[in-house]
Parts: structure tokens; C-alpha cells; sequence
């Protein structure tokens, strides 16, 4: 019944370049595998992601290197 179109055109879609990008590490991903960083909004993957004091708090490595640094 449901016709997904648009989306989910090649169930393989997780091995091709995506079309979001981390600035951190250079590398192409899906936005599934992005988080966005709360101070700045870019991009970032889950690798180079930052963890907040707080859960949920998303950082880049940049800013999360500034809240580490008690920088507001
Ligand atoms: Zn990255
Ligand atoms: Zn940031």
C-alpha cells in the first residue's frame, strides 16, 4: 500500500556516499549518521561528536572543546 518514493530507492543506500558531510573528519555520510551541534548547528558525525555535561547535549568538537574550556 504505502509507496515510499523518493526515499529508499536502492535498499543498499547505506553503502554510497551520502549526502550530508562532516567538516570534522572529511567524510560523506547519510544525515542518519549526523547529529547536529547545538552551538554552531553544523554538521557532525557520530565519531566526531561531542558529548555535552548534560545528556543529550550534542557538540561539535569545536564547541565542545570551548563548554570543556568553561568558554560561554
Ligand atoms: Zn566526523
Ligand atoms: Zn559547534
Amino acid at each position: 500500500m504505502s509507496q515510499n518514493q523518493g526515499e529508499n530507492r536502492d535498499d543498499r543506500w547505506w553503502l554510497q556516499e551520502g549526502a550530508e558531510w562532516c567538516p570534522f573528519c572529511d567524510i560523506s555520510l547519510h544525515a542518519e549518521g549526523l547529529s547536529y551541534c547545538i552551538a554552531c548547528d553544523r554538521a557532525v558525525c557520530m565519531v566526531c561528536v561531542s558529548q555535552g555535561p548534560d545528556a543529550g547535549e550534542i557538540y561539535c568538537p569545536e564547541c565542545g572543546a570551548k563548554a570543556d574550556s568553561g568558554e560561554a
